[in-house]
């Protein structure tokens, strides 16, 4: 009985002297540790060069940064070309994807649902619930659900059906829900009904923009080959390696050049290094995921200068 007591009562100045310095200490090196995880952002595309033209550039500043990307198209590519098609264009279109993320350090997933017939099934949706699980997405990017392609208006759709759904356990408890809900991104696009895109959150690119015209050029099916013919111009594309990469940076859907109504998101985190600014991405937020405030915003974009730097 005298020794249990004696045991209480150091247990408690144990507790009183080293116990709240290791809490202290305990809490530094978790906010620390927490400081330092890399951010975690997952895109989806309808096809396999899709995440690459909305957010091909972001995604070679995050890798530079050591932060993790991840990028998946919900179809394998098979319908997308003009010659070529089923199992041996979905074959060449997945080894385009993995070479378009070697290029700049970033995953590429091709999931195996056919190009041009994706539909917003439920099997579809938990497959995307699962991606966004698996990578534990502080991010997720998708295009909005208004769209010429229905691939992409579906995937818009299917991401959309997949945010807050991510956080609930009792659905597709293969994958552990997330703890919180993601911040829920589109990609910019011109489509104006029934709303136009917003630009919340546009970023410079120009310092990666070489990166970024290098992972398109991985995709030597759609933008050397496919693309040009759907719009009559496969004469204009040069023959030479070289000389085709180059002309692939002059087409206006690779150089992204930011737009005026674009310009007062641009001002707001760059000042007037704003002008200056060539090559943008923009993105909107969704209503559907968490809604981060603009403190947030500069930790989940850690690209833009420090507040107060600019003039
Ligand atoms: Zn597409």
């Amino acid at each position: 009985m005298r020794n249990a007591r004696w045991r209480c009562l150091l247990a408690v100045v144990h507790y009183c002297t080293v116990g709240p310095m290791c809490l202290v200490a305990m809490l530094l090196v978790a906010s620390l540790s927490a400081q330092n995880e890399p951010l975690r952002v997952i895109a989806f595309g309808a096809h396999p060069d899709d995440c690459d033209l909305g957010a091909g550039g972001v995604a070679a500043k995050y890798a530079a940064l050591g932060h993790k990307v991840k990028f998946v198209s919900l179809t394998n590519g098979d319908a997308g070309h003009q010659t070529q098609g089923g199992e041996e264009l979905a074959k060449r279109r997945r080894s385009e994807a993995h070479e378009a993320g070697r290029r700049i350090g970033i995953e590429y997933e091709v999931l195996d649902n056919h190009d041009g017939q994706l539909m917003p099934t439920l099997e579809v949706r938990e497959q995307v619930i699962r991606k966004i699980r698996q990578w534990r997405a502080d991010v997720v990017i998708a295009p909005r659900p208004n769209d010429y392609h229905p691939d992409h208006r579906y995937t818009g759709v299917l991401v959309q059906d997949a945010s807050y759904m991510v956080i609930v356990p009792n659905l597709v408890k293969d994958v552990p829900a997330l703890p919180r809900n993601p911040v829920f991104l589109y990609y910019s696009d011109h489509f104006k009904r029934p709303q136009p895109f917003r630009a919340d959150i546009v970023v410079s690119i120009d310092d990666v923009f070489e990166k970024k015209i290098d992972m398109l050029d991985a995709h030597v099916s759609q933008f050397y080959e496919w693309l040009p013919w759907t719009v009559g111009k496969l004469d204009q594309v040069p023959k030479d390696v070289v000389e085709r990469k180059k002309w692939l940076t002059e087409q206006p859907n690779a150089a992204r050049k930011s737009l005026p109504e674009w310009h007062d998101a641009l001002e707001k985190r760059y000042g007037a290094q704003a002008f200056g600014i060539q090559h943008v991405e923009a993105f909107e937020i969704t209503e559907y995921g968490r809604q981060p405030s603009e403190e947030e915003i500069r930790k989940l974009f850690p690209f833009f200068p420090d507040k107060g730097a600019h003039p």
